[in-house]
């Protein structure tokens, strides 16, 4: 660049002097010609060769000092993470004596003010666990080292570990909690269940953490997909503060924590949704968030499961078998006064705390400080279970393990054996896992903690039940099939003209409009119908428009609707007209992580069809993504047309020119309308007397197509039964539908088209 430019310079500099001094300039003879080409050949040649070396010269200091900034970057970030697996497992080993003594002191008779001190050790040392949990996963996340480790695993006994875990804490916030799992979700799935109860843990918690009244639900749902692949939904749904709509994209943000202002008396570090987030990026799944600010929050969870077998899980109910219960107050839930227990660790508080967690239960403890008492120990006394310490100088406890398990003349080889190690981390998981340990406890441990897991490791001849040891029915409700949320539901204008029946059956939401006359304006269907709006509009005087509703309309109504479902499937009216409801909707629908709408680009029975099309793939178990993939496809297979008596109330809306209007009315001309694309369009107008021309309307309805005989939907506005009968016979003659719906159509449409109109609408298979 450099070089370039001085060329550039003399270049310049050349021509000025001999612009201004061309005595100067001399003529050159043909070999001063050649010699000087020569140079300048030369000159370029250097000057490239220069450039080039200069530029390899940077090229490769600027390689070696990335290559030794990455190299830095590497090992910072090894360093980083060392320090905090040795952190934490520093940390835990003073928190398990903290937790394990304080819970001593709990369960002593001890006075109120006493008792209040104590509780608030444990709370502050939960919360120091749960933050040195989650730096640790976010410091495995920023290297690029986490792993799931998959496995099979029983779903119900997830559910009953997550319900086990938590009920107490709603109940203590006198929070109703209701489960609901659906039946129909396999028994047994694979997958990494300790990091999936990891992430519903952590969403669980915020909502009973972010929830001052009222309830916490956990729903359970799944949907079947090919290669048996099960993509589990788990909904959580609180009645809490809820979170501000421009809040919302900094929920999964690593330290956030949003709305400050209400939340900062609530401990937090931000970090939990940062986890969950990346957790559910590595096994493929997401995460929704829909929140009404002070209302609530639902967060829905997806995570894509193998099926490990057929079986379902059936009618769910919390296992009290496989947990033995969890109260507030401790009470020992079983005595083992025969079983003989060997703990192995190096640190004495680690000893005491275990011992003395486990006095009530009346298990006859030994203690060893090292790995060369142990063995003493093991080589001559049975013992039913040991307990066994990682990091211990001199002999580890994977050495001390592997030295039992071959112990010559040693009494147990075959003794069951827990690591009990501060090692938290799934690598050492499944370390200890293919090293033959028959159990993992991570440190800190609860007395309820090792008392679960000594239950579960003796033989059920040494333990005596004591007390009551189910958990609080009345605090967990269990929820009913009919009560349980829907997984998807879908929802259009009232004006979609869906038949009530087809409504109820397949549980189609609808959203009402409003109609403005020149009395003012009234929800359709509630505060004006059909008739009544006929009747009003018989005075040539009175005009009668639907109004657009607001986008803040639309989400209330989605926010109620998903109150009892997991996705909103919204048909919305054609998107075609300006303002039109289709553009309001999908604003509103922006606001929600769980609405799609669809547009159906028709309206009245054009519409409802295609929302039945809609609910009869849900019920099929289609996806939110394939349904809408399918809807884009088939709207354009609807068939929708409109026999419209006259323009009168077309004129008086405003929708067509009064003149004309009056022309074709004073020649008794019946406009046909079909919808295509979204608009009316005008196919024709016919003439004679009312049944001629409603039997040419409804050949030219089915002239040219092969319906699909599922369902016709027949809309009309003030026409006399007798009418409509004629209508019905004269359309199944022309095909063999299964289903005849006659719809009244809603105010708004009957305030367009008039008394005496009808529409027809079905699917069709194909033009002909
Ligand atoms: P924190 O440790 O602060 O709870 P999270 O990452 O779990 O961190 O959550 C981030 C922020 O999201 C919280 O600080 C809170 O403002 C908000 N939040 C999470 N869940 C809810 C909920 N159920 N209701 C209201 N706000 C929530």
């Amino acid at each position: 660049m450099i070089l370039s430019l001085v060329e550039e310079i003399i270049g310049l500099l050349c021509y000025i002097l001999s612009y201004t001094h061309p005595e100067l300039i001399s003529e050159r003879n043909g070999v001063a010609a050649y010699i000087f080409s020569f140079i300048t050949l030369l000159l370029i040649t250097m000057s490239i060769a220069v450039l080039v070396g200069i530029e390899n010269t940077i090229y490769s200091n600027q390689k070696k000092k990335i290559e030794k900034q990455n190299k830095e970057i590497e090992d910072l970030v090894a360093s980083q993470n060392r320090f905090f697996s040795s952190m934490s497992h520093e940390i835990r080993t003073p928190i398990n004596t903290i937790i394990g003594l304080n819970e001593m002191i709990l369960r002593e008779d001890i006075s109120d003010d006493i008792a209040e001190d104590a509780i608030n050790i444990r709370s502050a040392g939960k919360m120091l666990l749960n933050t040195i949990n989650d730096i640790l996963d976010m410091s495995k996340f920023q290297a690029g080292d986490m792993k799931l480790l998959v496995e099979t695993y029983k779903t119900g006994d997830m559910m009953s570990d997550l319900v086990g875990m938590l009920w107490l804490r709603a109940k203590e916030k006198n929070l109703e909690f209701h489960v609901n799992v659906s039946p129909d979700i396999p028994s047994e799935l694979r997958g990494d269940e300790v990091r999936i109860k990891q992430i519903l843990m952590n969403i669980l918690n915020n909502a009973i953490k972010y929830t001052k009244e009222g309830s916490v639900s956990l729903s359970v749902q799944c949907e079947k997909k090919e290669d048996g692949i099960v993509n589990m939904i788990y909904s959580v749904e609180d009645t809490g503060m809820g979170i501000k709509k421009e809040d919302i994209p900094y929920l999964f943000t690593a330290f956030k924590r949003v709305d400050e202002g209400n939340t900062k008396h609530i401990e937090g570090t931000g970090l939990g949704l940062s986890i969950v987030k990346q957790f559910l990026d590595l096994m493929g799944g997401k995460v929704t968030v829909n929140s009404v600010y002070t209302k609530g929050s639902t967060f829905i969870v997806e995570i894509p499961q193998k099926a490990a077998t057929d079986q379902v899980i059936g009618e769910y109910n919390y296992n009290k078998g496989s947990k033995l219960g969890r109260r507030s107050g401790y009470k020992h839930r079983f005595e083992a006064p025969e079983a003989k227990l060997l703990v192995v660790d190096d640190n004495d508080s680690n000893l005491l705390v275990v011992t003395k967690l486990l006095r009530d239960t009346k298990i006859k403890v030994d203690t060893a400080k090292n790995g060369y008492e142990a063995l003493k120990l093991t080589q001559d006394n049975p013992y039913n279970l040991i307990f066994m310490d990682h990091l211990m100088p001199e002999m580890d406890g994977i050495e001390c393990f592997r030295a039992i398990r071959n112990q010559a003349g040693g009494m147990n080889c075959d003794t069951r054996i827990v690591i009990l190690t501060a090692n938290a981390g799934e690598e050492n998981r499944s370390l200890y896992a293919k090293e033959g340990f028959n159990g993992y406890l991570v440190k800190p441990v609860t007395g309820n903690d090792l008392e679960d897991e000594v239950y579960r490791q003796l033989p059920k001849n040494l333990i005596n039940i004591v007390g009551d040891s189910s958990i609080d029915e009345d605090t967990v409700s269990w929820i009913k099939e009919n009560e349980r949320k829907k997984r998807i539901v879908i929802t259009a204008e009232a004006s979609s003209d869906i038949p009530k029946a087809l409504c109820q059956k397949y549980d189609i939401r609808t959203f009402t409009q409003r109609v403005r006359t020149k009395e003012g304006s009234f929800i359709e269907g509630e505060e004006i119908d059909t008739q009544g709006l006929l009747r009003y509009m018989e005075n040539p005087e009175n005009t009668a428009k639907v109004e657009y509703p607001t986008v803040e309309e639309y989400e209330r109504f989605f926010a109620k609707q998903l109150l009892s479902a997991n996705n909103i499937v919204h048909i919305a009216t054609t998107s075609s007209e300006e303002n039109s409801a289709y553009k309001v909707a999908k604003e509103a629908a922006d606001s929600f992580d769980n609405v799609t709408v669809i547009d159906s680009r028709n309206f009245s029975t054009g519409q409802g069809i295609a929302a039945l099309m809609a609910c009869r793939m849900a019920e099929a178990g289609m996806t939110v993504n394939d349904i809408e993939e399918k809807m884009k496809r088939l709207v354009s297979t609807v068939r929708a047309t409109y026999m419209i008596e006259n323009m009168t109330f077309l004129a008086r809306d405003g929708s067509v020119n009064a003149t004309y209007a009056g022309v074709l009315n004073s020649l008794m001309l019946h406009p046909v309308t079909t919808v295509k694309d979204g608009s009316i369009t005008l196919k024709g107008m016919m003439m004679g007397s009312q049944k001629r021309v409603w039997r040419k309307y409804i050949d030219f309805t089915f002239r040219g197509y092969k319906p699909d005989s599922t369902v016709v939907f027949i809309s009309y506005a003030g026409l006399a039964k007798k009418d409509l009968d004629w209508i019905r016979a004269e359309v199944e003659k022309h095909h063999k539908f299964k289903a005849t719906f006659l719809v009244e159509t809603s105010p708004s449409v009957a305030a367009s088209f008039g008394p005496g109109s009808f529409g027809i609408s079905f699917v069709f298979i194909k033009r002909l």
